[in-house]
């Protein structure tokens, strides 16, 4: 059986006087319950080595996390725009691009749906509560697993069909939401105040699905319909590898023709 690699966005944050490389544990709990290896990467590592990163990997989670830089929509940062760290976003945006030009199926999860719309040219409310001041309260003080809003699904979408429902409740901890969302994005979930909650790429195009929500944060609940997103994440990622072990097999002699080029 093969068990897919998953990447995992990291962040960097400072822990008294040191910078840490990490991300928060429950992304890796969510991936290594989905029967997943998770491998988290960090911003650090630059963009000069992507198609190394993405060899290593069968799909890939984008995590939550810092604003985006409003630059990368042409926008002017907005006066309640949050923390931002632009070698993370230079990061992210890359990685995505390279991981869907090699088809890698994507979760991409809080921040990580911004950062999906923003690489493919959707733009982003830089704070809902000034901008959109009817909007329900997306950032309540609440427990990182307290459900405190719905979200309705478009019915017949890859979320729906992945979640297994039209409608759940879901934990809310953002300031930001999509505000037009990129050509060929499919919306596929709306919260009740009409803001966007998940996205999906069309039939055919390679396998994203993101979220406004953190559905990591039910890795130690039973039967939570938020579970298939990491699931169904990890069923494309282990059809890839199963498929790319098998063409390996089916070509031997080319790999090893290729190995004796250089001479
Ligand atoms: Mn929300």
């Amino acid at each position: 059986m093969t068990i897919p690699r998953i990447g995992v966005t990291g962040n960097t944050r400072a822990l008294g006087d040191a910078e840490r490389a990490g991300v928060n544990a429950a992304y890796v709990r969510a991936v290594t319950q989905a029967g997943a290896v998770p491998l988290i990467l960090s911003p650090l590592i630059g963009t000069a080595h992507l198609e190394v990163i993405v060899d290593a990997i069968d799909g890939l989670v984008l995590t939550g996390g810092e604003d985006i830089h409003p630059t990368h929509y042409g926008e002017a940062p907005h006066p309640r725009l949050g923390t931002v760290d632009q070698v993370r976003d230079a990061f992210e945006l890359a990685l995505f691009r390279e991981a869907t030009a090699r088809g890698l199926p994507v979760l991409a999860i809080c921040r990580g749906i911004q950062l999906i719309n923003v690489a493919l040219g959707g733009t982003l409310w830089q704070d809902l509560p000034s901008q959109r001041p009817d909007a329900l309260d997306h950032n309540p003080r609440s427990a990182r697993d307290d459900r405190t809003h719905p979200v309705h699904l478009l019915p017949g979408s890859r979320l729906a069909r992945v979640l297994g429902v039209t409608a759940c409740e879901v934990n809310s901890f953002h300031h930001q939401t999509i505000r037009e969302p990129a050509p060929g994005l499919v919306v596929s979930a709306r919260a009740p105040d009409g803001e966007i909650e998940g996205v999906e790429s069309a039939e055919g195009a390679p396998w994203l699905l993101a979220v406004q929500w953190h559905p990591e944060e039910f890795h130690h609940h039973l039967q939570p319909v938020d579970h298939g997103l990491f699931a169904a994440l990890v069923a494309e990622a282990g059809n890839r590898a199963v498929a790319f072990t098998a063409s390996a097999a089916r070509h031997p002699s080319q790999s090893v023709t290729d190995r004796a080029s250089p001479r």
